[in-house]
């Protein structure tokens, strides 16, 4: 993140805009709309002050502002074509510590305007950072079809409550379950239908009617798969069992992009494992989930992929049932399918595999127990989970037990995140390549001839920029699907 995106209180601070054409208006519009006191530099102003002119908190100076204009201001916004008014603007603000923008000079700017919906006092402000306004002004007008103008309404009437269900219901969380309730029951929706009168006096009678039905809150365990690492790729159900958490425990494989989906104030604990050096046991994880959602908590238990697969969900819910801790689960998209798609390879093919089997190439005390049987079947793709530390014995393995040395195979590390890496090889030069491009993990290893079709289906997928969806390529319905 470039800016820190705050709402700043402007009511009766003063604020400084230079210039008088029509963005200069628009600043100054915002401004005396804030409540601030508004005093316009400009030797005329432009039709668009019209209005402003009547504002008792702004006022017009026709003439270029001074050092000693500056003292005691909380923000100057410039918005002139006059390169020498802008330095010199720029410079008298910073020797008075102003902060300073410059209209669609993000460059030098202390901070940018952003984008802004307002539903008054619901106001959303959209930024890109400077590097696209264009995009942020898009976002604006899609969030503005969205957001109906009632939301507004909707907040006063929430604020207009907020001090007597404090009063009425002193737990936190409590408290937060009982507005979670009102936004998505009727209450909300006669508020947002205009209808606050009902809306008011339903409310009242939740409040009156809400502590002595729920005396003690009951905790629940989300177990969900949050996938690979795209966010992207978090479904919608995912993303609202994220967002109503308390709580949520995380491991290594979850990206810090997905991470910050979850419900800010969710505390976090941090439950990682790393090979060789197990920080908490299996057992303990458990164990701790049903001591969150004993104390009422809604406990998300984040897993990278899917909860299922090789991700020990099934332990973790076999200890919630045994205790009686209400639980859901909800999938996550596999490392293999989300590595499948980012990277070009399709895991069955007509012409090339009918099957695909899914194992796990960590050994028991370092030792590789695998069914060879039933992995080197023909036209069928392994996808190796965890199995880049044992790479070379893995490979080794399978042309000792008769695959063919030459059979295609690829490492995709990082699957679907930036930093997305393939490695595409045979049996015999995979584990050399790997080692050479140093791959860190985690990494899926994916066996048989459906490697092969990468190269030929031309896939698109610039390793520095995995994040973007792949245009086209052997998923489309004309090229792989049966
Ligand atoms: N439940 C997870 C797998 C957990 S086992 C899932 O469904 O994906 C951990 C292994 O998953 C890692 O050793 C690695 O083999 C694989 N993995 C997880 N995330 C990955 C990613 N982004 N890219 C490649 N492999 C990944």
């Amino acid at each position: 993140m470039r800016d820190l995106p705050i709402f700043v209180d402007m009511r009766d601070r003063p604020a400084l805009v230079i210039g008088g054409g029509v963005v200069a208006a628009r600043r100054a519009e915002l401004l005396v709309r804030s409540g601030a006191r508004v005093t316009a530099f400009a030797s005329e102003l432009s039709d668009e002050f019209f209005e402003l002119r009547a504002r008792p908190n702004f006022r017009h100076e026709a003439r270029d502002p001074a050092q000693e204009d500056f003292a005691g201001r909380a923000l100057c916004f410039i918005a002139t074509d006059d390169e020498r008014l802008i330095d010199a603007a720029r410079s008298m603000a910073k020797k008075a510590g102003v902060l300073v923008n410059v209209a669609d000079r993000p460059k030098i700017s202390d901070f940018i305007m952003p984008s802004i919906v307002d539903r008054s006092p619901l106001v959303i402000a959209v930024s890109t950072g400077g590097a696209s306004p264009i995009l942020g002004r898009m976002l604006k007008a899609r969030l503005e079809t969205l957001i109906p103008a009632a939301y507004g309404r909707l907040a006063d009437l929430m604020s207009g409550f907020r001090g007597r269900v404090a009063a009425a219901i002193s737990d936190p969380t409590m408290r937060r379950r009982f507005w979670e309730t009102v936004l998505e029951g009727p209450i909300a929706e006669a508020a947002l239908a205009g209808n606050e009168g009902a809306a008011g006096a339903h409310l009242a009678r939740a409040i009156d009617s809400w502590g002595a039905e729920r005396a003690s809150p009951q905790g629940e365990v989300y177990l969900v798969g949050a996938g690979p690492g795209d966010p992207d790729l978090v479904t919608f159900r995912a993303l609202r069992l994220m967002q109503k958490a308390d709580v949520v425990l995380y491991d290594r494989l979850t990206d810090e992009r997905v991470m910050n989906l979850v419900r800010r104030e969710a505390e976090r604990i941090y439950v990682g494992k790393r090979p060789h050096n197990h920080e908490l046991p299996q057992a303990d994880i458990s164990a701790l989930l049903v001591k969150l959602a004993t104390q009422g908590k809604r406990v998300l238990r984040l897993k990278g992929g899917d909860p299922f697969m090789f991700g020990r969900g099934g332990e973790e819910i076999e200890t919630l049932a045994e205790h009686g801790v209400p639980f859901q689960v909800c999938p996550g998209v596999t490392a293999a399918i989300g590595a499948s798609a980012y990277a070009g390879i399709p895991l069955t093919h007509r012409d090339h595999a009918q099957a695909c089997v899914f194992v796990t190439g960590h050994g028991r005390d370092g030792k590789i127990d695998l069914d060879w049987t039933a992995l080197l079947q023909p036209r069928q793709t392994v996808a190796i989970y965890m199995g880049l530390r044992n790479l070379e014995a893995l490979m080794a393995e399978f042309i000792a037990r008769g695959a063919s040395p030459e059979l295609p195979a690829a490492i995709v590390d990082n699957a679907t995140r930036a930093n997305q890496r393939v490695v595409v090889a045979t049996l015999a030069t995979l584990a050399a390549k790997a080692r050479a491009a140093e791959l860190k993990g985690p990494s899926i290893v994916i066996i048989g001839a459906v490697v092969s079709l990468r190269d030929k289906l031309d896939w698109y997928a610039p390793a520095s920029s995995a994040a973007i969806a792949p245009r086209h390529g052997p998923l489309d319905p004309a090229a792989g699907a049966e």
